[in-house]
């Protein structure tokens, strides 16, 4: 776990690897999502935060997505989330009771996948994945479990960094030096440096990866907000309009959403900044979104 103040300074730190922010402007407050649904031909939500914490959806967010569909908008999902599938996203929101179809889902995990090839071909990947994950989703690419104890770090000739769920300090410690031995791309498929959950805010890959470059030199790749390739597919098929990037961070949700040239609408009560007074750390990061509300 990792103390907001500590993170906030993190981000504020890498912010020059960060896509550049828009020309700060004015945020306005509004209610809800509602309150300027009229204003957009559709949303870009982010997940955590915005519709869920963990394994519960946000009290209200099942509502608006309904209210949405009747108005006619269009919606995708685009989340950071790099551990499981996307027809594992699906089935959890279901689970959740959220109105969600699998080509709505944009998750960092996807376009990973989707890019590997563009960062290198035909390579033996060493995957930093969640337990149990068999990679059936990585069509055309070889993938192996980095923590299986039958595999040779040697023997890898790329890292993909989807999960921190087993990741500890001795491990980077590992992985710093075997990149320092022998430099091999980095990928790295969720770039949020924290996650907020129910017990606090839990060090994600992001994190390890800005580590690994500090430590070894080693520039990786980031698939995933901020950075365009998400956003870039997540529009690919919204077709011509107004659309909005609604998430709960500065940094990945309303810098990418900037990058991408969409307004910004920042969720204030729940996930990162829950608790807190938004105001300072806008002003703080020059990171300014268009719209804030306290939950949809
Ligand atoms: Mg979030």
């Amino acid at each position: 776990m990792l103390p907001l103040a500590e993170a906030w300074a993190r981000y504020e730190a890498i912010r020059d690897r960060l896509p550049a922010a828009g020309a700060p402007g004015r945020t306005r407050q509004v209610a809800g999502l509602l309150d300027v649904a009229d204003e957009f031909d559709g949303f870009l939500f982010d997940s955590f935060g915005v519709l869920n914490v963990g394994e519960t959806a946000i009290p209200g967010a099942a509502e608006c997505l309904t209210a949405l569909r009747r108005m006619g908008k269009r919606i995708r999902i685009l989340t950071n989330a790099a551990s499981y599938t996307g027809d594992a996203a699906l089935a959890k929101y279901r689970r959740m009771n959220l109105d969600v179809a699998r080509d709505e889902i944009v998750s960092s995990r996807d376009v990973t996948l989707a890019h590997l090839g563009s960062v290198a071909q035909g390579l033996r990947w060493g995957a930093i994945a969640a337990e149990d994950d068999c990679f059936a989703d990585a069509v055309g690419h070889a993938m192996v479990d980095l923590l299986d104890p039958g595999v040779s770090w040697d023997a890898v000739e790329g890292f993909v960094f989807l999960s921190s769920a087993r990741w500890t300090v001795p491990l980077q410690d590992r992985l710093a030096e075997a990149l320092m031995r022998r430099p091999r791309p980095a990928v790295i498929g969720n770039p949020d440096l924290v996650a907020p959950r129910e017990g606090g805010l839990t060090v994600e890959p992001g994190f390890w990866a800005h580590d690994l470059q500090d430590r070894t030199g080693i520039v990786p790749r980031f698939f995933g907000k901020p950075y365009p390739e998400a956003f870039e597919i997540a529009l690919s098929d919204m077709g011509p309009g107004r659309y909005a990037m609604i998430g709960d961070t500065l940094h990945t949700d309303i810098l990418g959403g900037q990058a991408a040239g969409l307004a910004t609408i920042l969720v204030t009560d729940h996930g990162l900044f829950a608790g807190q007074d938004t105001a300072p750390f806008i002003a703080a990061s020059g990171i300014v979104p268009d719209i804030a509300l306290p939950s949809i």
